[in-house]
């Protein structure tokens, strides 16, 4: 039986791939590939078949569970070394809990090998920490995506119980999302920026504040992208940054 792996093939920029990957892709037998990984990426699969799986938004995609059937069927053949390739982290927003349970209860052996999420492309690329001293002590990683037969949940607590909060998959929903966060009493004054195509060279940062989410949305070429939100995002001039900063060091 052969063993799937479920790697990470991080934010976008083919070189933010860990060594573990990109060695493990250089001896796959089968790499199934989400629609947001570089063609770069895949091609480190020199000897593997490989299978198109992606799923974007509004195009017509493979099916959840067609994607978990063909994962066993590859992952029951003799001997294969099988490698599920997702966007960013595999571990989250993903799917791979369905992926995992799948191959496991099929018997066959999973491994995962975490990548680069777009929350920590972007920081990386805004040059902002998400937990700067004095000004952020949490994190939400967030969406407000809800899939077919889910109830809502409460990811706007979440938000609004956090110092910082990336959301992912919301540029859809931008409206929602900006009633849901200041109904939970979140300033709309509040920082935001919206970061399309992380870590690409055709990255772009666009910047505002909470109340004006919508236009930042509207301003998006075509690519992914994260909704960043909180006061580390002002910048370290910014006066909301450094009275908060004042205020932590007690002056
Ligand atoms: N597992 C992935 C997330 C998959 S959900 C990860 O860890 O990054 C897909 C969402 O991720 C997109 O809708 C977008 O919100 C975000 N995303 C993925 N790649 C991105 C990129 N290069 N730039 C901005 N956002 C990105």
């Amino acid at each position: 039986m052969g063993k799937v792996y479920l790697v990470g093939a991080g934010p976008g920029a083919p070189d933010l791939l860990t060594l573990r990957a990109a060695k493990l892709l250089g001896v796959a037998d089968v790499v199934f590939f989400d629609a947001l990984v570089h063609p770069d990426t895949v091609a480190l699969a020199v000897n593997a078949r490989k299978v198109a799986v992606g799923k974007r938004a509004g195009q017509l995609s493979p099916d959840q569970r067609f994607i978990n059937r063909a994962l066993v069927e590859a992952g029951l053949r003799h001997d294969s070394i099988v490698v599920r390739l997702k966007g960013g982290d595999p571990m989250l927003f993903g799917r791979a809990q369905e992926e995992i349970d799948a191959l496991t209860s099929a018997g066959i052996e999973v491994e995962v090998v975490p990548g680069v999420t777009a929350a920590l492309g972007a920081a990386a690329s805004l040059a902002t920490s998400l937990t700067r001293r004095g000004v952020s002590r949490s994190i939400a990683f967030a969406t407000p995506r809800v899939g077919r037969g889910e109830t809502a949940g409460e990811w706007a607590d979440a938000v609004a119980a956090s110092d910082t909060a990336i959301l992912y998959m919301a540029a859809g929903e931008a409206e929602a999302v900006r009633a849901a966060l200041i109904g939970r009493g979140i300033a709309s004054t509040t920082p935001v920026v919206l970061v399309e195509n992380a870590t690409l060279p055709n990255e772009r940062q666009i910047r505002g504040t909470l109340a004006d989410l919508p236009a930042l949305v509207d301003q998006r070429v075509a690519g992914p992208a994260i909704v960043c939100i909180g006061r580390v995002f002002a910048g370290a001039d910014a006066p909301e940054v450094s009275a908060a900063a004042a205020a932590a060091r007690g002056v």
